[in-house]
């Protein structure tokens, strides 16, 4: 029997699926349909041969996308379903089998990611439909950021708005932070190491790990807050929010939108959010660019350095996601701004380590390793541990 989890990662106009094997040998099928909700959907990805294909969907919906991926499958039916679920609050400390009473719970926390959690069920309800009979687990973000001490989580705020309305650290990227912490402390052969943990890709977060929990994030109780992203500003001044009213009348929503998608790299740059871009751009002398990448290691730099305040012992930082694993430059650059740490880095093997590859790239001191992350393959174990632990 296949003994493969489907892993799905719903969002408001596209499923992203990847059919993960437990043996690491056996190819996974993987892919992503989008646009769903338009007239030109469509589902790409590759067979177990790696061939890529391409498929128009027409005007399908998320249910139709799912049969569609079903038919990639090649034959192998998943023992489970492992769903992605960006929040669950309090209420979900690690993954879940999910029923009736967990729809119901992820849905109450849906007033804390109102953009994500309402698609991550719509993916759940179309799944469970689909295939009535194969259990189905929630793999939350959050979940991983649970064991934050509450004077990591709670915000210098009236107590109120924390009891009466959540509000409070969440943190996000866990199944990240998760699985390149861990990754981390097999490689090092330190068991339960003090980690500080960048993910860099569109989104972009840090984490500080001890013993394989999380005490201290940079993302909040949205994933706004932070470190900057591509498009997304990070930290702010709290007061801003009011003097864009006050000053220059813009509205809640206008601020929200250009604090989430007019921000970040591409808001400093006035010119992409893509790193790749902003690299070769720099090189060009483009000042915006160089700014914002100044900005962006900077800004990974202070936040490394307050995280490392959670750790009783730090043993090394992790860098993954996108920029962490490709962006040799932002690697240097940040490590350059922390010469209190005791990182020295070996610029042979950071600028040559092989993409998608697990990388040591210190001479001594504390430890720096790229580590690609794996969210498909940590939400596949995450969902196997919870069906083994229903089944005892
Ligand atoms: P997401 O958060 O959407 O999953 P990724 O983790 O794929 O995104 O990261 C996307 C970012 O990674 C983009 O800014 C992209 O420019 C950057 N990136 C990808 N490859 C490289 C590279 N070779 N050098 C520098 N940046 C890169």
């Amino acid at each position: 029997m296949d003994t493969s989890v489907l892993v799905i990662n719903c969002g408001s106009s596209s499923i992203k699926y990847a059919l993960i094997p437990v043996d690491p040998d056996r190819p996974r099928l993987a892919g992503l349909a989008e646009r769903l909700g338009s007239s030109d959907a469509r589902l790409k990805g590759s067979n177990s041969l790696g061939e890529p294909f391409e498929q128009p969907l027409g005007s399908a919906d998320h249910a139709t996308a799912l049969e569609a991926i079903l038919e990639r499958l090649e034959g192998r039916l998943p023992v489970a379903v492992g769903h992605r679920i960006v929040h669950g609050g309090e209420h979900f400390t690690r993954a879940a089998l999910i029923d009736d009473a967990v729809v119901t719970a992820i849905e109450r926390t849906s007033a804390l990611a109102p953009l994500h959690n309402p698609a991550n069920l719509a993916g759940v309800t179309a799944t469970r439909r689909l295939f009535p009979d194969l259990p189905q687990v929630a793999v939350f973000d959050t979940a991983f950021h649970q064991s934050l001490p509450p004077r990591a989580y709670r915000y210098a705020l009236p107590e109120a708005l924390y009891r009466d309305h959540s509000i409070r650290r969440y943190g996000f990227h866990g199944t990240s932070h998760a699985y390149v912490s861990r990754r981390a402390d097999a490689l090092s052969g330190l068991e339960g190491g003090g980690w500080l943990t960048a993910h860099l890709g569109n989104g972009c977060s840090t984490c500080a790990v001890w013993q394989g929990k999380s005490l201290d994030t940079s993302m909040g109780l949205t994933p706004l807050e932070g470190v900057v992203m591509g498009t997304r500003s990070g930290d702010v001044d709290p007061g801003l929010h009011a003097h864009l009213s006050r000053q220059l009348s813009w509205t809640i929503e206008r601020i929200d939108e250009v604090l989430n998608r007019g921000s970040g790299l591409l808001g400093l740059s006035g010119l992409t959010n893509d790193m790749r871009e902003l690299e070769a751009a720099e090189a060009e002398g483009h000042a915006g660019a160089a700014l914002a990448i100044e900005v962006f290691c900077y800004r990974i730099a202070k936040s490394l350095a307050a995280l490392s305040c959670a750790l009783p012992r730090l043993d090394g930082l992790v860098f993954t996601g996108g920029i962490g694993e490709n962006s040799a430059q932002v690697r240097e650059r940040v490590i350059a701004l922390l010469p209190h740490f005791d990182l020295q880095l070996d610029p042979t093997a950071n600028s040559e380590t092989i993409r998608g590859r697990e990388g040591r790239i210190d001479t001594g001191g504390r430890q720096l390793w790229i580590i690609p992350t794996d969210e498909e393959g940590q939400i596949a174990t995450e969902t196997r541990q919870r069906l083994e632990e229903a089944a005892e």
